[in-house]
């Protein structure tokens, strides 16, 4: 972004109040197994203010914090493609006039996307950053029907077809724990991911939260976990596996303390960062090495 704007851009999270198609009975009703928005919506980020109070109040947030000046909007919580394309034009150009705001980066399952979707979102790229992020979580179809996602590997890279070569960024999610996989299966994810059109990663480990069906298993029959050290290790390991040409945008999820039950490290991001990157300076290891 600094190559592109000259400066930082900084992400402003708001609530579309999109709902999920995983949720809303259309496919299911359960939602993935795993999914408590929660853990990962910021609590200053909530749909019941409008989009452009969400986006008033936190452009002036992030402007005295960090001095900054640019901004992508983000489309964060449940599914923000799913709606007509004539909805979403009207948020998305809403979002996006706003002085300071140079794109969007948008959160979305790959079956929430269509032709009509692709043609607004490259439309819109010819003058603005655009990001989708595709939840994916898992190239093995073994695990994508243990977490209940609703959707196959096979239709996120369909997703990427209609994505890729319109102008639109491409990002990915994944989840690295999941006890249906054993190690070496999650690495070979990376092998897969680096042949794929994606510009941007976000990675984390498993966490078992509250108030969700993944939590009820763990408690019937509590599976490993990734220990702190353990997960360090998995995510150099990963990474050397990973083409140097995908730009990291997270490498562990945080889940508030109140609604995480395992596994709990009590680490800090910055903490992670600083011991990943000394575990892996340490061994002579960085991204792509062994590619
Ligand atoms: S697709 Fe996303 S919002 Fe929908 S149930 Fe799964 S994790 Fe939750």
């Amino acid at each position: 972004m600094k190559e592109i704007y000259g400066q930082p851009v900084y992400k402003v999270n708001v609530d579309a109040g999109f709902t999920c198609p995983n949720r809303d009975g259309s496919l299911a009703t359960g939602g993935c197994i795993y999914c408590n928005n929660d853990s990962f919506r910021p609590s200053a980020c909530t749909s019941t203010a409008s989009l452009h109070d969400q986006i008033e109040k936190g452009i002036p947030y992030l402007r005295s914090r960090y001095g900054a000046e640019r901004f992508l909007v983000y489309f964060q919580p449940y599914t923000n493609t799913y709606a007509s394309a004539s909805v979403l034009e009207r948020l998305y150009r809403e979002a996006l006039d706003n002085p300071g705001v140079v794109g969007l980066a948008i959160g979305t399952r790959p079956d929430c996307i269509d032709a009509e979707k692709i043609d607004l979102l490259e439309t819109l790229s010819r003058d603005h950053f655009i990001l989708v992020e595709y939840g994916l979580q898992s190239i093995y179809d073994k695990t994508l029907a243990f977490i209940n996602r609703g959707h196959d590997y096979a239709c996120f890279k369909n997703a990427l077809t209609l994505t890729a070569g319109r102008g639109i960024h491409i990002g990915a999610h994944l989840i690295l724990g999941f006890p249906t996989e054993t190690r070496d299966e999650m690495l070979d994810m990376a092998d897969e991911l680096s042949g794929l059109p994606i510009e941007f990663l976000k990675i984390h480990q498993l966490q078992v939260v509250k108030e969700t069906a993944l939590a009820d298993l763990y408690a019937k029959k509590p599976f490993a976990v990734f220990g702190y050290h353990e997960y360090i290790e998995m995510l150099a390991d990963f990474l050397e596996r990973l083409s140097p040409d995908i730009v990291l945008q997270r490498l562990f999820a945080a889940a508030p303390d109140d609604i995480l039950i395992a596994p709990v490290w009590n680490k800090t991001r910055s903490e992670l960062l600083l011991d990943l990157d000394a575990f892996m300076e340490q061994r002579g290891s960085y991204q792509g090495k062994k590619r």
